[in-house]
């Protein structure tokens, strides 16, 4: 017995003893470091020319009649006007009557182009917040070195930026090498179907083929995630589907004063809790797994030591993450029911309840494979599955982490921010990349800005806003991008 427990003993201390080494090993890999590039910017005239966009109330409405095309056409003659270096330089093609696409042709044409893009329609204001602001939503104010209004993070920010770096290099005589392309969306909000489409279409006409391109996506988290310290830059190199189903119960129907045991309502119900009960299987893998690798190495003890173990702790890891609804959308395609109906008239039994779910489709399945997960799930004598018609949207192809665009970004990063830490991120919302990508060797998704979790309800809700230093920073950082980027 004696012996037993001794060597019980033996074994459970060879075990920690593997965690712990294992934990200690478990440290930050060495990033890429590059020499700091300091560039002088009037960056007071920078936030005043944001602010100034902030004013065109460029609103993508649900409703296309909402459109106001005078406040659209307002903001492409604005840029044509407030950038002339780039409209003396470059040519304009518009799209869909309000995208505008600059081109600068490079050098030498044998090489692959580049696009910078972004978009500058805005969602609405939800009526009756408009007092919740602490300025104006489209006043375009500037307060003590913040920029507010609609638009400041999502994503006229990022236009602004980008002309205001290719006007700073065009004044000191650069001249790309490779081609470089400049897009600035006007309905990214609704899909960028006449936008960033048209875009996609016109490229692949004249068959140009971009190296890469790079859109919005993810920031520099500034104290995003727990217990990392570091800035960290995820770089996103893929963004999820969308697939709506609706789940149908079906039932006699009759006079709700003799109502079966369970009506079509009932049952309903129970096929919702059994498809939140069971959601599409995910997991650490894949991009995830390299993006919650690099990011656990930062992390207080306990986080590492669960990390760097997870041929014994993967399962607590996986569970515990799906907790978390930031997280779980990084394992796995999402279930989200959003909308639900019944019978027509409080005293009749429906013959049909039917609720309507959201998946948004992760790199790892396709939107088949989502479909059969949740039929095989919900599918009974009562319970019908209906796949709406064009079957939804797959997941983006994964962009390569190990190729030159993505390179560009890093380093460039780098020579604006000094130490930061830089990994491949996934989207988990939509953006204009769905188009631009079909005509991209790799789509790249990221704003060369910091966001705190404080800004994090700026985004499409209140007080949306930015520094003028972090605003630089982006304009910095752009600079860099389209010098390394185009070869000069
Ligand atoms: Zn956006």
């Amino acid at each position: 017995m004696k012996k037993i427990l001794l060597s019980l003993g033996g074994v459970l201390a060879l075990l920690v003893a593997i965690v712990v080494a294992r934990t200690l090993l478990h440290t930050p890999e060495a990033q890429g470091n590059a020499e700091r590039v300091v560039i002088d910017l009037d960056e007071g005239a920078i936030a005043g020319r944001l602010a100034e966009a902030v004013r065109f109330r460029t609103v993508s409405h649900q409703s296309p009649a909402d459109f106001d095309s005078a406040e659209f056409r307002g903001f492409v003659d604005w840029v044509a006007s407030r950038y002339p270096a780039l409209t003396a330089s470059a040519e304009r093609t518009l799209l869909g009557d309000y995208t505008m696409l600059y081109r600068l042709p490079g050098s030498d044409p044998s090489l692959q182009p580049v696009l910078l893009t972004a978009h500058y329609d805005v969602v609405p204001v939800i009526p009756g917040t408009e007092s919740d602001w602490q300025a104006p939503p489209f006043a375009g104010e500037i307060r003590d070195g913040i920029i507010w209004g609609r638009g400041t993070l999502d994503d006229k920010s990022a236009v602004v930026a980008q002309l205001e770096a290719i006007t700073a290099l065009l004044k000191t005589g650069f001249r790309p090498e490779r081609t470089l392309y400049l897009s600035f969306g006007h309905d990214e909000e609704v899909g960028g179907v006449d936008g960033a489409a048209a875009v996609a279409r016109h490229l692949a006409d004249q068959d140009i083929r971009l190296a890469w391109s790079l859109d919005e996506g993810s920031f520099v988290f500034d104290g995003m995630l727990p217990g990392v310290e570091p800035l960290f830059a995820a770089i996103n190199v893929a963004e999820k589907g969308s697939v709506t189903l609706d789940i149908v119960a079906h039932a006699a129907g009759g006079h709700s004063s003799m109502p079966p045991r369970q009506t079509a309502v009932g049952i309903l119900a129970e096929a919702i809790t059994r498809l939140e009960d069971n959601p599409v299987p995910g997991g650490l893998t894949g991009l995830s797994g390299q993006m919650f690798d690099t990011a656990s190495r930062y992390m207080p003890f306990g986080y590492r030591m669960l990390f760097a173990n997870r041929w014994l702790f993967n399962h607590m890891i996986e569970t515990q993450l799906s907790n978390v609804p930031f997280a779980n959308a990084m394992l796995r395609t999402t279930t989200a029911p959003t909308m639900l109906s019944g019978s027509v008239k409080t005293n009749v039994l429906p013959i049909e309840a039917v609720a309507t779910v959201n998946f948004r489709v992760h790199p790892r399945d396709t939107v088949e494979d989502v479909i059969r997960h949740v039929r095989s799930v919900v599918e009974n004598d009562s319970v019908s599955v209906r796949v709406p018609d064009g079957g939804g949207l797959a997941a983006s192809e994964v962009s390569d982490w190990n190729s030159p665009g993505f390179r560009v970004v890093e380093q460039a990063l780098r020579q604006t921010y000094g130490d930061l830490v830089v990994t491949p991120g996934l989207m988990i919302a939509g953006s204009d990349s769905r188009h631009y990508g079909k005509v991209a060797d790799n789509a790249f998704r990221f704003n060369p800005m910091t966001v705190t979790p404080d800004d994090l309800t700026g985004f499409h809700g209140t007080n949306e806003k930015i520094s003028v230093e972090n605003l630089a920073r982006g304009v910095r950082t752009y600079m860099q991008i389209i010098r390394l980027g185009t070869g000069s």
